[in-house]
């Protein structure tokens, strides 16, 4: 029934059922007649006998009809009794109207006047007519309203509907099937916002107390870290419909059309109330008005803004709808976007601490079949320091591919950690051709930072060092576990650089020279050096002074003088050669390490932190022997 429905809904099946018509009109005339063509002469002698009723000449076709004053009965096959009468039609062509009308003049004066039937002269149209003379208008017409169709580009966006927001409705029909127990951790958001799925669920409750639920609500936090997952945990708590958009779905390059498309949100959300409206990357529409436009260049962009801060304002907050909104970039949105009534509350989502991520890979691993018993969560959480939710999720999926295209029967810990090494590093490629000197190189570089990060004090401890190709880490990498901190002091930062800058440090210790593999290692170097002096205020010759965020305020204009300007540069200088002298010292006493995990990274490729623990403590095992000989030494 509803396939019928639909079918009939659609705008296709009438023009369909439109044409299909047309060509049953004749049909359908003819239904009840007997068509017989003759010549000419037995016309004459037909009109002689005065045997016809009526004659019609159409004068478009040189055609005559002439109906026979007689019909034809038709009888029932079966039961063989007469079932139906059929006018008789006799048809035959002429040469021309005038002969026509010559020939049926001089037979018509031989007859009494009471006998003379006379002709009506007519056109006919049948459906090779109607193509005939409608056929290309018609075409014309199709033609257009196709390539409207096509410039509209689909369903939801033809040409006349360019003005209807995109937002994606998740309603009754198609639910949101989220709820807060599928977002692990953000324990603080969750809390904070399921104020918003108790006013939705029973907003009669806070009206009568006269309290007012915030319009809008900001979610800020980097890509990947649930945003859009907890807006729809509270469309799917609360059992209300949702609408999802990105801010770039408002932006056209036609003028006006954002703003229309705003107004249509707020219209379609009114008429859904109680919902939510959840618009992702608002920062596409919602940047500071007048920063960074160039000659106008973003009146668009603002119109749209304009639209959705008047739209806000419009709605009451009792109407129901409240609109949730995502961003990464909280400092470049429009102030009037923030102030109290529209954007008031701002829920901080950071990345996930190892506690959260345990909870997102539990979470994650839920949906994954056969897992080994021997997957230890609490480590893969341990192991990945900075992961977003995204990440985690990404893992997960990762291990089971790995998984399956190894054949195993269960998803292990080695598949993990794997996918891990993918995330990180991207796909391994075993078949990239390195030469055996490139290769002895990557190895000293990367030994040069295990052992420079296992040295320095402040440093962070080592998971694992490997030399496989692989497609971003390039040649290889060392991963470090970052403990889980928020502030961090000068000389862990200092360390910081020097473990970046071991990779060089031990290639020129070892080779004598240096060579181009120690460019992102020197990026960073060179980032964390400027964070220092600029950011940071650590720098006795610079002060106490932050640049940062001003310069983020997209002006072409520095935040400091020339003269400053040249002292950051001074001083990143000082920093990084006092760091590097540092871990070339560092790493000179330690030559011995160096080549011997260089060695053993040649022969394994990947060393884990057990195995680059046994290989530094065998370089040291001579004094340790030496050593046994002192109880003291033994007891630690
Ligand atoms: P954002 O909107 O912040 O960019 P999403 O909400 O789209 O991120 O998250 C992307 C995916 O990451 C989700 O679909 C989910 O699989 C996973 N994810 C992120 N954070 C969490 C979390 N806290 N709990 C469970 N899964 C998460």
């Amino acid at each position: 029934m509803s396939i019928i429905k639909k079918f009939l809904r659609n705008f296709n099946t009438w023009i369909f059922l439109f044409i299909v018509f047309i060509f049953l009109i004749p049909k359908i005339r003819e239904y009840d007649k007997v068509y017989i063509p003759i010549s000419q002469s037995k016309f004459e002698d037909l009109l002689i006998n005065n045997d016809l009723s009526r004659v019609t000449l159409f004068t478009n076709k040189n055609k005559v009809e002439a109906v026979s004053k007689y019909s034809e009965v038709k009888y029932d096959s079966k039961t063989g009794s007469p079932s139906k009468k059929l006018s008789v039609i006799y048809t035959f062509k002429v040469p021309s109207s005038a002969i026509f009308n010559a020939n049926f003049r001089s037979i018509e004066d031989q007859k009494d006047r009471s006998e003379r039937i006379g002709y009506v002269v007519s056109e006919k149209y049948d459906i090779f007519t109607i193509v005939d003379n409608w056929g290309s208008f018609v075409f014309m017409i199709l033609l257009l309203w196709f390539f409207i169709r096509r410039i509209g580009g689909g369903k939801n966006s033809q040409i006349f509907s360019i003005g209807n927001s995109k937002a994606t409705l998740f309603d009754s029909k198609n639910k949101v099937s989220v709820l807060f127990k599928d977002v692990a951790g953000l324990k603080e958001a969750k809390e904070e916002i399921s104020e918003v799925v108790d006013f939705l669920k029973d907003k009669e409750k806070f009206i009568s107390f006269g309290a007012k639920i915030p319009k809008g609500i900001l979610l800020v936090g980097s890509p990947g870290t649930g945003k859009t997952l907890l807006a729809k945990a509270v469309a799917g708590e609360a059992g209300v419909p949702f609408f999802y958009l990105s801010g770039s779905d408002f932006v056209e390059m036609f003028v006006g059309i954002g703003a229309s498309r705003v107004r249509d949100l707020f219209q379609k959300a009114k008429e859904k109330a109680p919902c939510i409206i959840f618009i992702d990357e608002i920062d596409a529409i919602g940047r500071a008005r007048g920063r960074g436009s160039i000659h106008g260049g973003n009146d668009e962009r603002e119109n749209t803004l304009n639209s959705l801060l008047v739209e806000m304002d419009g709605f009451s907050t009792d109407s129901g709808v409240i609109i949730l909104a995502a961003t990464n970039r909280p400092d470049v949105l429009d102030q009037a976007l923030l102030r109290p009534g529209r954007f008031d509350r701002q829920i901080a989502i950071d990345k996930p601490d190892v506690l959260d991520r345990e909870e997102i890979f539990e979470v994650c691993i839920k949906n994954l079949k056969k897992i080994s018993d021997k997957v230890d969560i609490k480590r893969l959480a341990e192991q990945t320091p900075g992961f977003s939710g995204a990440d985690i999720a990404n893992i997960c999926n990762e291990a089971a591919l790995i998984t399956a295209r190894h054949n195993s029967e269960k998803i292990e810990m080695k598949h993990f950690n794997d996918a891990i090494d993918r995330i990180i590093g991207g796909l391994e490629k075993k078949n990239k051709v390195i030469s055996l000197k490139e290769k002895e190189i990557v190895a000293y570089h990367e030994s040069g930072h295990a052992v420079s990060s296992w040295f320095l004090e402040n440093s962070d401890p080592l998971v694992k060092v490997t030399i496989v190709p692989r497609g971003i880490a390039a040649l290889g990498y060392a991963q470090y576990l970052p403990k889980e901190q928020f502030i961090y002091q000068e000389d862990q930062m200092l360390d910081k650089i020097c473990v970046c800058l071991g990779g060089r440090a031990s290639e020129q210790i070892i080779f004598g020279k240096i060579s181009t593999g120690a460019l992102s290692d020197l990026e960073e170097a060179t980032r964390i050096a400027y964070n220092i002096v600029s950011t940071y205020g650590m720098n006795s010759e610079v002060g106490h002074v932050s640049f940062s965020r001003m310069e983020k305020e997209e002006s072409f204009v520095k935040p400091f003088s020339e003269k400053t300007s040249y002292l950051i540069d001074q001083e990143v200088k000082k920093i990084i050669d006092k760091c590097y002298t540092k871990v070339l010292d560092l790493l000179k006493s330690k030559k011995k390490e160096i080549e011997k995990v260089a060695e053993e990274l040649l022969k394994r490729e990947v060393l884990n932190k057990i195995e680059f623990e046994e290989i530094i403590k065998s370089v040291n095992l001579p004094k340790e022997d030496l050593s046994d000989s002192n109880p003291e030494v033994n007891l630690e």
